[in-house]
């Protein structure tokens, strides 16, 4: 039978809401804040060649328009190591100040002896202390990795994966598991080998003179509850701020659930500096849905607020017209794409609530409950649809224009209640 893992906070969690963060030490990634008590950062990861600087530079430029805060990239080989400074180059002329993460396996030491301006360029080095080396030059490759982000003074994730688990560790815990009295089960001894492999590394990469200020720590696997237990555990022995992520979440909706499912839990309580969502992206989708993932995970626990959010019933037989379901995809990805200026000339605005639903059953009560709402009308029910401003019945709309005037409503909201700023 395997062991029962106890949640990590001793204290009682709260009526409402998650339990305070966790506090942990707070790391400057080029300016952006995590860990302490930053607000949670959303982070992404690029899938083109980075040595292709045009493909790379653009899919960074969109992960960054999307909301990501810091974008992480391979860096697997001389031709994307020299490529590095000049995307950074290139993002800085598009006015795009976005942290560059590097991401190292096997010949990371190499890779930044050969190019200090990839080291210099980059804002932070992710290290996988199972990829680093092998043998008796694991330790003294980690040490050049080391050395190199304090000359540069940049910030390293030690993210162990349970897909390159540190092999020597696990197999000396196989072994002292297996002198106790009462073994413990494997599942649990390869949790322990990923947990003490991210934190000795921590701690070695200290005492080689890395401030504890610029430690990130991440442990990641690909099953929800090893992921929840696993991060506890990280937790309560540890203080370093920790990037949080279900490695190879997989595609599609199955993604998104097993994703939002472990890091739900994890945030909820208080664990959890910066995410990421690892999804697989659907042939010719965009990249950007892991951002857009992992900024609704955020806005629907209510840790942070990034766009509004529109509230849509999910329809039935109450209404035949699929009318309600193309307004709310509509004002969605209306209040999206007004987002990046709003952001600027409307600071606020992305607290905004809205409601699209289908009939008069719940529509008139759920949009009372949001800043501004619209009932439809469902099968048999006369063709009006009265739309609800802070609560109160503002006006009725009718006709073919329903959509184009809620659109308007919006942005009059928007311009009237969120204090204008010129750009
Ligand atoms: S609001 Fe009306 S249409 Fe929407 S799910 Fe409820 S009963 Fe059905």
């Amino acid at each position: 039978m395997s062991e029962q893992i106890p949640p990590c906070r001793d204290d009682a969690a709260p009526a409402f809401g998650p339990v305070p963060r966790r506090s942990t030490r707070q790391v400057l990634v080029g300016k952006v804040a995590l860990g302490g008590q930053a607000p949670v950062v959303v982070q992404s990861m690029t899938n083109t060649d980075t040595a292709d600087v045009a493909a790379t530079t653009k899919q960074i430029a969109e992960l960054w328009r999307a909301g990501s805060e810091l974008v992480r990239v391979t860096v697997n080989n001389p031709e994307s190591a020299a490529a590095v400074p000049r995307i950074v180059d290139k993002l800085a002329m598009m006015g795009i100040s976005v942290p560059i993460i590097g991401d190292f396996h096997y010949n990371g030491h190499q890779l930044l002896t050969d190019e200090p301006a990839c080291a210099e360029a980059l804002a932070k080095y992710r290290i996988n202390p199972g990829n680093v080396g092998f043998g008796k030059k694991k330790d003294t490759q980690f040490a050049q990795l080391i050395e190199f982000a304090c000359r540069y003074g940049k910030p390293v994730r030690i993210g162990a994966n349970w897909g390159s688990l540190d092999q020597a560790l696990a197999a000396r815990l196989m072994d002292e598991n297996a002198q106790r009295a009462e073994p413990w089960d494997a599942g649990r001894v390869l949790r322990e080998a990923l947990i003490l492999s991210a934190i000795d590394s921590a701690e070695r990469a200290v005492e080689l003179g890395l401030a504890r200020e610029r430690i990130v720590l991440s442990a990641k696997v690909s099953g929800v509850q090893e992921l929840v237990a696993v991060y506890r555990d990280l937790a309560r022995r540890s203080d370093f701020a920790l990037h949080l992520g279900l490695t190879e979440a997989g595609i599609g909706s199955k993604g998104i659930v097993a994703s939002a499912a472990a890091l739900g839990v994890l945030l909820q309580e208080g664990i959890g500096d910066t995410i990421r969502i690892s999804l697989t992206p659907e042939p010719g989708a965009s990249r950007t849905q892991e951002v857009i993932v992992a900024q609704e995970l955020l806005q629907t626990m209510g840790l942070r607020a990034f766009t509004p959010m529109v509230t849509a019933c999910p329809g039935c037989g109450r209404t035949t017209s699929t009318f309600f379901q193309e307004l709310a995809q509509s004002v969605q990805e209306h209040v999206r794409s007004k987002m990046p200026e709003w952001k600027i000339t409307h600071p606020g605005a992305e607290n905004l609530t809205l409601a699209v639903m289908g009939c008069v059953v719940n529509g008139p009560g759920e949009s009372r409950h949001a800043n501004i709402g619209i009932s439809l009308p469902g099968t048999g029910e006369a063709p009006a649809a009265p739309v609800f401003i802070d609560g109160e019945k503002a006006v009725t709309l009718r006709g073919e224009h329903i959509a184009r005037e809620f659109l308007g409503i919006i942005d009059d909201y928007v311009e009237r209640n969120y204090g204008r700023r010129l750009p």
